[in-house]
């Protein structure tokens, strides 16, 4: 047995600039931040690189870089100044103090759209608007994101939960406050774009944002997948409504990517959701609230959360949806993480714990030992599946009772 050595997960180190300040120029920390930007091609790219070296601020760079690239400053007649204006706003209204939702996942979400957007299949079949109107959908998918839920924000008659009926409640306020950032006229910079296309473009960011609310997930990915696998009549190019619902599974796959990405990475993202998970739970307990599934520290199981979640939501969405844009990367890093959960659950192997502060704390040499080694197919446990069914977020779908005129 190699000696194993418990530290603390990576991430916690990535918050802080590795290279001091007084050793850094601005034209070093300008080739390095270039430098990763290039790499945003790439799935195994690593945002919280960009996290560091662009100051907390990785939103702005990667949005304003994409645009650049895909020479959108003159097919669609931008403003360079007023969309830097729009970019520093909305990065500003994602709170640093939020562990998970802030710029960085957005940004996240903006790099795997980009991505699979990218993808060969994808060639000559989205139009620049639609491309544009997915970028900002993604940058803006969780604006302002206050680090609870839904749930919480409608248990506690949070004046949003008032303004938007309980239905969707963070997501329509993601979206109308991107908005009303975007109505400023210094931050417009879809000011010359033509009336029908301004129309298009505000449809499809409302759309995709809407459809990041995981209580519509079932309802969504049923729609897609009854196509894709069942009837196998998928086609972007002929259905409008297939079009529609490829744009919203797109920023749902992006949304929910961090177990698809390196184990490194997506053990980054969890220490910063449970974060998030474990105040909530906190804050429900001291108000006398019921405490959500997964959000209570004194019950929690990081693993078996994460088959649950992966098998539950990401993998039968993940399978399809690379069909359909040529992603199997994505499956193939997913199944990897899955095996070493499944290792973790089984105590085979030191699991994810939590440590002090609320900190993931694992076994780093023995995970990063077995990372490469067996890739088992995902089948769905009936313990994964009974964590899942008590994540509360799926519980409850908003968008199915709303369209059968139910509150409950
Ligand atoms: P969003 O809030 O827009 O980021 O929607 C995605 C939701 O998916 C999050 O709020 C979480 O509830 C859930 N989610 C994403 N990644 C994970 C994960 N690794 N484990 C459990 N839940 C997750
Ligand atoms: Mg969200
Ligand atoms: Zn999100």
């Amino acid at each position: 047995m190699p000696e194993e050595e418990e530290i603390e997960a990576p991430v916690t180190h990535r918050l802080e600039p590795q290279i001091s300040s007084t050793h850094r120029t601005v034209s070093s920390d300008h080739a390095l931040r270039e430098h990763i930007l290039s790499q945003s091609k790439l799935w195994e790219w690593d945002v919280f690189k960009l996290e560091e070296v662009s100051g907390r601020k990785p939103l702005m760079h990667l949005a304003y870089y994409l645009i650049q690239r895909k020479n959108f400053f003159q097919i669609f007649q931008i403003p360079s100044g007023t969309l830097k204006n729009f970019l520093i706003a909305i990065e500003a209204g994602y709170q640093m103090d939020v562990p998970y939702h802030n710029s960085t996942h957005a940004t996240d979400v903006l790099q795997a759209v980009s991505y699979f957007l990218e993808k060969e299949k994808m060639q000559g079949q989205i139009t620049d608007l639609e491309i544009l109107a997915s970028y900002i959908a993604a940058a803006v998918h969780d604006h302002k994101h206050p680090g609870v839920n839904n749930q919480f924000l409608v248990a506690t008659r949070n004046e949003r939960a008032m303004l938007y009926n309980d239905r969707s409640v963070l997501e329509n306020y993601h979206v109308s406050t991107a908005w009303q950032v975007m109505m400023q006229p210094e931050n417009n910079f879809l000011v010359n774009l033509p009336e029908e296309d301004y129309r298009l473009l505000r449809n499809q960011v409302i759309s995709m944002v809407l459809a990041t609310d995981l209580a519509g997930h079932f309802s969504t990915l049923s729609a897609f997948n009854n196509k894709v696998l069942g009837t196998n009549t998928f086609d972007i190019n002929q259905s409008p409504e297939d079009r529609a619902i490829f744009f919203r599974i797109l920023i749902k796959c992006a949304d929910v990517s961090n177990p698809a990405r390196s184990w490194l990475v997506y053990t980054s993202w969890i220490e910063r959701l449970i974060q998030e998970f474990l105040n909530q739970g906190d804050e429900e307990r001291k108000r006398g609230l019921p405490v959500s599934p997964l959000m209570d520290r004194s019950s929690i199981n990081i693993p078996a959360g994460q088959i649950g979640f992966i098998d539950v939501v990401c993998a039968p969405m993940y399978e399809s949806f690379t069909m359909v844009v040529g992603a199997p990367e994505m499956v193939t890093s997913m199944k990897k993480n899955r095996a070493i959960l499944m290792r973790m659950r089984d105590n085979e192997i030191p699991p994810l714990r939590l440590g002090e502060n609320g900190r993931v704390i694992q076994r780093v040499r023995s995970t990063i030992r077995i990372a490469g080694s067996t890739t088992p197919p995902v089948q769905p446990t009936s313990s994964s599946l009974l964590q899942v069914s008590a994540i509360s977020v799926l519980a409850r779908p908003a968008e199915d009772s709303a369209s059968k005129g139910s509150t409950e």
